[in-house]
């Protein structure tokens, strides 16, 4: 330890993951004195295996820690922990599963296996369950391995894990997933928070407080320089991510601290009270347990505080005599009775009007009449599509209608309401400033006391994050065109229609020539711009109903469905001039070869592709910049 350290208070932050952006606030507050400015001397530590942030707080080997809402079940549990700061204003926990075993909403989950970890995320994991009618013994928990190949091996059907985390991962092994997110059953819980035990705050109340302040102070820093933070962790404190995966990770994390709208660490007791309702019905902690004790500034010196407090007891006690002394004068019994109706009463109402303000402010959803004009929107929907409540009340739904959405599926929906049945389905709404938000719209009919339809209610979760890793996984991140696990599945799916219907499919194979010497010449970062302006050219050559992507390196496919092996020969010499023609920043001018396949009756997607492949060979051995076509078909 330095010298100039001796005097410093020693403490101790257990992490809940390995160094990573999601702890970017504590290092950089580490890194760049914020702790030693408070007189703090502070050893992060890394989760090791099988270490629990909870309990090594509790067992006082840490001081600091931090864990997401759980630590709301804990307190309600009896357990001294307490809230010094909320990071995540929204939790990044999610449930992974292979897109392949068809999970796609946590009712699926049913006699499934999932993995997840006990008493750091399992509170949020478990209401989502019961959010779609799930309990806790309707799926096989089996303890985290902290491993990503048990879901890559399918040993588990579903694995827990940060947004802005594994999915990146699973991307990079190219493994497609599906993401449930607990935030789309109404599950909006605050993420990472930062605690400590009662008697840290008893004994060494302003450590606490200093050690708050320097971290709140570190994580402004590491938002307004993002990039600096992710070289520092990477070359200071060993964070073993890709440059790229922290700057994944980063913009993830940014989001869910929402510097915008929060100042970070804050925490709202009605949030909280409401996660806490949330899992008492849960049946995760008992009706009885509260929160008191959780709020650090509970434990701080209050002294005017404390005079107000005594004169409101002391105003309370005078108004409780004088109650008394009249309810002695009258027919007690009666009193008594009439008392306490009037309390249940007041408390039902209140706590109708609390359970209206949250359906209001986290239920996204809209009433339209039969016209189509809109005759209730909740604050929610108001928040997501970013228009003010009122600019939507009696305005047409057609408001909300994302342009590049299809007309038909409008029609369709009408169509199914219009005879009376609900329709569900996935939607793409327009915001005010023109992008776009996804949600899962339950649409219901309403009908008047005559049994006809006077209006449509629709209840939706927003799945815009979902959406994005999804299309995530189907993208080549250097070109943005399809990726290869896409192109597998397009063609699958080609070749399942010729099966079915006898409809035609062409495949062409390209593959720039000579590409190596591009390389060679100018360098890898040349040889990228080529690729991607190559894909352009492709993207702004093929119709709408072609798929075109890259099959790997400088390799490139597209199918043309519907299309004839003649017509997908046309497609392809056309691509070819434009190639030919087009001038290439830095090398200029630059050949493709081609290889033109069509389906052939019994063919499976692999047969197409080495036919396709074998005369892209020839086109190769003939001189290259040229289309060669599958004489078979
Ligand atoms: P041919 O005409 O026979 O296709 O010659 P070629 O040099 O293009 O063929 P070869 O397959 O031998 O080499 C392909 C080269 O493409 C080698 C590899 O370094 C380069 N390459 C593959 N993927 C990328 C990439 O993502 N970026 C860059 N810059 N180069 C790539
Ligand atoms: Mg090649
Ligand atoms: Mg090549």
């Amino acid at each position: 330890m330095a010298p100039s350290t001796f005097a410093a208070e020693r403490v101790v932050l257990q992490l809940k993951w390995r160094t990573q952006f999601q702890f970017a606030g504590y290092y950089v507050a580490l890194a760049k004195g914020f702790y030693a400015a408070e007189g703090l001397d502070v050893d992060i530590r890394e989760r090791a295996p099988k270490v629990n942030p909870l309990m090594e707080v509790l067992d006082g080997r840490a001081d600091f820690g931090i864990i997401d809402s759980s630590l709301v079940v804990s307190r309600l549990r009896g357990r001294p922990v307490v809230l010094l700061a909320v990071i995540l204003q929204h939790s990044p926990l999610v449930l992974i599963s292979r897109k392949e075993s068809g999970i796609s909403a946590p009712r699926d989950l049913k006699g499934r296996s999932l993995m997840w970890w006990d008493e750091v995320d399992d509170a949020v994991l478990l209401a989502m369950l019961r959010a779609d009618g799930l309990d806790s013994t309707d799926v096989i928990q089996v303890p985290h391995s902290f491993d990503s190949t048990a879901l890559l091996d399918g040993d588990v059907d579903a694995i827990s894990g940060y947004s802005s985390n594994e999915p990146f991962l699973y991307h990079q092994e190219g493994l497609p997933i599906s993401i449930l997110n607990p935030m789309s059953y109404g599950v909006d819980f605050y993420g990472d928070m930062l605690f400590t035990r009662e008697d840290v705050m008893r004994n060494r109340p302003d450590v606490a407080e200093r050690f708050r302040r320097a971290t709140l102070k570190g994580w402004v820093y590491a938002l307004d320089h993002k990039e600096e933070v992710i070289h520092l962790l990477r070359n200071r404190f060993g964070a073993r991510k890709s440059l790229e995966h922290l700057r994944f990770e980063a913009a993830e994390i940014e989001k869910a601290i929402q510097p915008k709208n929060f100042a970070i660490g804050e925490f709202n007791l009605n949030r909280l009270r409401w996660i806490a309702d949330f899992f008492k019905s849960a049946d995760l902690a008992s009706e009885q347990s509260d929160l008191s004790g959780l709020d650090y500034r509970d434990y701080l010196n209050k002294g005017p505080e404390v005079r107000i407090w005594a004169f409101w007891m002391i105003g309370i006690m005078a108004a409780f005599m004088l109650a008394s002394l009249f309810q002695f004068a009258l027919n007690r019994r009666l009193q008594n009775a009439v008392d306490r109706r009037t309390r249940d009463l007041a408390k039902i109402r209140d706590r109708l009007q609390y359970y209206m303000d949250v359906v209001d402010k986290y239920v996204i959803f809209a009433s339209i009449d039969t016209a189509g004009t809109i005759t209730h929107a909740s604050r929610a929907l108001a928040r997501i599509t970013d228009h003010p409540v009122d600019e939507l009340l009696g305005h047409d739904i057609d408001k909300l209608r994302h342009p590049d959405q299809p007309p038909s599926v409008f029609e369709g929906i009408w169509k199914t309401l219009d005879s009376g049945v609900p329709w569900h389905g996935e939607l793409r709404l327009r915001t005010r400033a023109g992008s776009t938000v996804w949600v899962d719209a339950h649409i219901e009919p309403r009908f008047d006391e005559n049994g006809r339809i006077n209006g449509f209610t629709s209840v939706e979760t927003d799945i815009t994050d979902k959406k994005r890793i999804e299309e995530l996984s189907v993208t080549d991140q250097l070109t943005g065109l399809f990726n290869r696990t896409r192109l597998d599945e397009a063609l699958a799916r080609a070749v399942g229609r010729v099966h079915r219907y006898g409809r035609p499919v062409s495949v062409i194979l390209l593959d720039a020539d000579d590409f190596k010497s591009i390389n060679d010449a100018h360098g890898h970062g040349v040889g990228d711009k080529v690729l991607v302006a190559l894909a352009a050219l492709l993207r702004d050559n093929v119709r709408a109903s072609d798929v075109a992507g890259r099959w790997g390196g400088e390799e490139f496919m597209v199918i043309c469905p519907e299309t004839p092996l003649e017509g997908a020969a046309v497609i392809a010499e056309k691509l070819r001039r434009a190639i030919a023609d087009h001038g290439f920043p830095v090398i200029g001018h630059m050949t493709a070869s081609f290889g033109v396949a069509a389906s052939c009756p019994g063919n499976h997607a692999e047969d197409l592709f080495a036919r396709a492949d074998k005369a892209l060979y020839r086109a190769k051995d003939e001189g290259r910049n040229r289309v060669c076509v599958d004489p078979d078909g």
